[in-house]
């Protein structure tokens, strides 16, 4: 058996869609570009938002370390800067410098030896008005300062034009820096009579320094390096010096012979190399001991009471690419997160555009299968009413056909009763005639009233002949098609009367019977017309009969009203019982077959029906005829 052909409507699992056109993979290709772009870009954003925080971060400690690097300096500071003060106080000092006696310069020197041991000074020495040390703390030892001239150094000046000074210099003996504190003695009478000087050193606290994490240093006020936790930064500068101030440095011996290259400490970004460091700034220092060029963040701090300037650079690469890292991480998972929401987004709209156009093509599809089904209904309802309105026309022609058969079958009878007729009427014609011959012999002979009679007999005789020949011509009418309530009795009267010839001629018992007074919806005149058909044929089939009876029953039986005819001949040849109610079926020689038809029609017309039966009871058949009829009231 043959399968229907396999629908194919688009749906979800069609190949098709998972394949990408060229514009899809541009798009696609063009999405991933501008996710990367902008991956980059928010990656680069993040990255300088955590330079800043790093720098805030790390400028934070720095300035707090830095803090405390500078009170523990400037306590340091302090502590040595009242010793040259109380010394400028003492009488002995005075009094040696004043005397220049070598007893009490000798005495002198011891003194000073103790102080300096008890107060952590490097060396303490007194000069006296001319420069000249006459006393010091390290007289033992081969680099004494007894002896020396010290009238150029700036710290002998400055105390004796101001009372006191302070010098950070490279000592010329020792060749170690160290800060001199110096300060003016005078006699009862105001005159200076010599300087004490504290030499201080910084040896331990640039030993503490070098364990921080930081480097640290100590700048004057040109930008050279003094303290610094780094030994090879020292008289070193932040900021190059001019040739003529180095120049003027170096021949104060002050530093000795330092040649101040810069420090090896430059602006993070590119900046002009001229612009002085400001505390806070991003710096590149190359750092002994740290990969070169390391990002360090630098913090100055003015030292309180001197022209000094702290400085710490704070280590902030860690920290930066630390919160880089983070920061980056965590825009990246944002970054992911967004793309993931954007690409399921976009692949959502995508699968509903998708779904869409299948639904809007299985719409089509299913359209266009309603329209070919209309057409072909509609071609195939087209068909069928043309095929209806054949029918009807045939149906049209087979009426008219069985209407002109009705007709023809009328006339057969009336061809064959019109004999009948003619005798029917010859014989009261002449006695009409005998009547009348009668009537003049009366009125000839003065009898008015047997001349009457005659004539009221005439009259009689002529209203019979009025009645057949009325009866007939209604006969050979043609039915108006219209059923209404027909009285039973009198249909079955107009047949006999038309049948009167023939019942006079042929000895027939004729038996009415059953229910009268009874109506049926027909039309009288072919009701008639069949009940003249199957008289005929009842007489025809007891023709010749001694004992010929035909039996005419009329029964009311509930809405249906039935006529019976039957009548005691041969019953129906059964050569032609299959085929009774077919056209042309006939046992007659001269019979046409169409009687029978043309009443079941009839009769069906009326909505009713014609049947037939063999008579049970008579010896040799007979055969019943049954119409049976709505009753009408
Ligand atoms: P026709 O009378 O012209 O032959 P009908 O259609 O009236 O045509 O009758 C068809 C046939 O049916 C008759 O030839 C006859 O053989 C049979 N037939 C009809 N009525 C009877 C009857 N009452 N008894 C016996 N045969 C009958």
């Amino acid at each position: 058996m043959a399968q229907p052909p396999a629908t194919t409507l688009p749906t979800d699992d069609t190949p098709a869609r998972r394949s990408f056109s060229p514009r899809a993979a541009a798009a696609v290709a063009l999405a991933v570009l501008l996710m990367l772009a902008l991956t980059v870009a928010v990656l680069r954003l993040v990255e300088r938002t955590a330079h800043r925080e790093a720098a805030a971060a790390v400028t934070q400690r720095a300035l707090t370390a830095a803090q405390f690097n500078v009170a523990t300096l400037r306590r340091d500071l302090e502590k040595h800067r009242a010793l040259p003060f109380v010394l400028a106080q003492d009488p002995d000092l005075k009094t040696a410098l004043a005397t220049g006696d070598p007893q009490r310069l000798a005495a002198l020197n011891r003194k000073l030896e103790t102080l300096a041991a008890g107060t952590g000074a490097s060396v303490i020495y007194a000069v006296d008005r001319r420069g000249l040390a006459v006393a010091s703390s390290n007289w033992r030892g081969p680099d004494s300062f007894v002896g020396e001239n010290y009238a150029f150094r700036p710290y002998y000046q400055g105390a004796m034009a101001g009372g006191a000074a302070e010098h950070f210099a490279l000592g010329t003996i020792s060749r170690r820096p160290g800060l001199y504190l110096s300060h003016r003695l005078d006699d009862a009478g105001g005159q200076p009579v010599g300087v004490v000087v504290v030499k201080v050193e910084f040896p331990a606290l640039e030993e503490d320094w070098a364990h921080l994490a930081e480097p640290v240093f100590v700048t004057n006020s040109d930008g050279v390096v003094l303290l610094t936790s780094e030994p090879g930064w020292r008289f070193r500068s932040l900021v190059p010096l001019g040739e003529a101030a180095a120049e003027q440095l170096r021949r104060s011996l002050q530093f000795g012979d330092a040649t101040f290259a810069p420090l090896p400490i430059r602006p993070f970004a590119a900046a002009p190399a001229s612009k002085p460091l400001v505390s806070g700034d991003e710096v590149r220092a190359d750092v002994p001991g740290h990969p070169a060029g390391d990002s360090y963040l630098h913090v100055a701090l003015p030292v309180p009471s001197t022209h000094w300037t702290f400085h710490l650079l704070a280590p902030s690469r860690a920290e930066r690419t630390g919160i880089a890292a983070r920061m980056q991480a965590q825009a990246l998972v944002v970054l992911l997160l967004a793309y993931i929401a954007i690409a399921t987004a976009v692949y959502a709209r995508r699968r509903l555009r998708r779904h869409n156009a299948q639904q809007a093509a299985i719409r089509a599809e299913l359209t266009a299968r309603v329209q070919a089904r209309t057409a072909e209904l509609q071609a195939a309802n087209d068909q069928l009413r043309a095929e209806m309105e054949e029918r009807r026309q045939a149906e049209l022609r087979l009426h008219a056909a069985q209407e002109e058969l009705v007709q023809a079958n009328k006339l057969t009878f009336l061809g064959q009763i019109a004999a009948g007729v003619a005798h029917e009427i010859n014989q009261p014609v002449a006695a009409i005639r005998s009547y009348a011959d009668n009537a003049g012999s009366y009125l000839e002979r003065g009898e008015a009233e047997g001349a009457r009679s005659s004539l009221v007999r005439i009259g009689a005789l002529t209203e019979r002949i009025g009645a057949i020949t009325s009866q007939l011509r209604a006969f050979a009418r043609k039915g108006s098609g219209a059923r209404e309530p027909t009285p039973v009795d009198e249909a079955i009267e107009g047949a006999l009367l038309l049948l009167g010839p023939r019942l006079r001629t042929q000895t027939v018992a004729l038996v009415r019977s059953g229910d009268n007074g009874l109506h049926v919806q027909a039309e009288r005149l072919r009701l008639e017309q069949v009940l003249v058909n199957l008289l005929q044929n009842a007489l025809d089939a007891v023709a010749g009969r001694d004992d010929a009876r035909i039996d005419i029953a009329t029964h009311a039986d509930g809405s249906r009203v039935r006529i019976e005819i039957a009548d005691n001949g041969p019953g129906i040849a059964p050569e032609i019982v299959e085929r009774l109610f077919t056209p042309f079926s006939t046992s007659k020689p001269e019979g046409m077959g169409l009687g029978l038809v043309i009443s079941r029609d009839i009769v069906a017309d009326f909505g009713g029906t014609l049947d037939t039966r063999p008579r049970g009871d008579a010896a040799g058949g007979g055969a019943i005829f049954t119409i049976t009829l709505n009753s009408a009231p």
